[in-house]
């Protein structure tokens, strides 16, 4: 349904008297991937890796640099913002904090209802007040919820009505960006259940951007991990958590706190911050955090391979990891 081929997003950097371009930040760096109808592909990684910049490339709200992004045939980098519109019916997204999203002086059914307006759905006010009412029912609102304001409902509740606009056109793909990253954990579960429950029902496609690992886990189908703009390993869920090929991935997971003690821990630890996407490390962006780098890694940049024991595809970029 969706598929991405070599998408790049640069953002050029200006300095000196004359404002003069003197660098590039490369946020997203050659990107491949891929989402099947139903499915739901996670992309982790630390907060300033591009994870973001690509769900913003995908939707063209950031127009890419270079590259391809498809969406049931169409090429969205070519196409005129109207066109643009169209397809918007059928991708949305959902940000992190649905308090800056949404509008606080229009009431939430006012809210809901305005993808409806907008494109035309629905004959009279009357018909899309009942749209808006089942799309309150559906994420688990009170019908008293439509006159009353964003303000008045708590963050898990004012992200269950950013769900309810972002369903209401009957999307196919839902962009995902940390929607539960600043809930309590009680309450990310709460939303987490809601979202896989809407895509049993609508064959939703999602695309699970977020820094914490155990929340991609809980949903995704395949995992893509992201480090200093490109994609560093992707594979299913269970082989990413059980056979992960990638040093960065092994650290990510040694980093999740482990309920049982019996499973073995891998003992890479993360040291440091990300560097800066605007001066990256040469050679593999990893090397200067990786215990494993070798002097091949300050100067060779580890294309991207297939390592799969499977029929299932596992794709890892790393110098020392062993041919297929
Ligand atoms: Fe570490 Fe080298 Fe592999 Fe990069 S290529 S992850 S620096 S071992
Ligand atoms: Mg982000």
């Amino acid at each position: 349904m969706l598929k991405v081929n070599d998408l790049q997003m640069h953002f050029p950097v200006y300095g000196g008297l004359l404002r003069r371009q003197v660098a590039k930040v490369f946020a997203v760096d050659k990107v491949d991937l891929s989402v099947a109808p139903g499915e739901t592909l996670g992309l982790v990684g630390e907060s300033g890796c591009g994870k973001s910049t690509l769900g913003r490339a995908i939707l063209q709200l950031y127009k890419p640099t270079a590259g391809s992004v498809k969406f049931q045939d169409k090429e969205l980098t070519q196409l005129s913002k109207s066109e643009m519109r169209e397809v918007r019916k059928d991708i949305q997204i959902i940000l992190q904090d649905p308090g800056e999203s949404l509008n606080s002086r229009h009431t939430v059914g006012r809210i809901i209802e305005e993808p409806l307006i907008i494109h035309k759905i629905g004959k009279n006010a009357a018909e899309r007040k009942k749209q808006v009412l089942e799309l309150l029912q559906k994420v688990g609102l009170q019908e008293d919820s439509y006159h009353r304001y964003p303000h008045e409902f708590s963050g898990g509740q004012r992200q269950r009505i950013s769900i309810a606009r972002a369903i209401a056109l009957k999307p196919k793909l839902i962009i995902c960006d940390e929607a539960v990253s600043a809930l309590d954990v009680s309450i990310q579960s709460q939303i987490l259940n809601l979202l896989m429950d809407l895509q049993k029902e609508m064959n939703l496609a999602y695309i699970f951007i977020s820094h914490d690992l155990s929340v991609v886990r809980h949903v995704s189908d395949r995992i893509a991990v992201m480090y200093l703009g490109k994609i560093v390993e992707l594979t299913d869920t269970d082989a990413l958590y059980n056979k992960s090929l990638h040093p960065y991935t092994q650290a990510l997971i040694s980093a999740i706190p482990q309920p049982d003690p019996r499973r073995k821990k891998t003992s890479i630890t993360l040291q440091g911050d990300v560097p800066s996407p605007l001066n990256p490390p040469s050679g593999c962006h990893f090397h200067t955090r990786c215990p494993l780098a070798t002097d091949l890694c300050k100067t060779q940049v580890p294309e991207l391979k297939q390592y799969s024991t499977s029929e299932k595809s596992h794709q890892a970029s790393c110098h020392l990891i062993s041919e297929p």
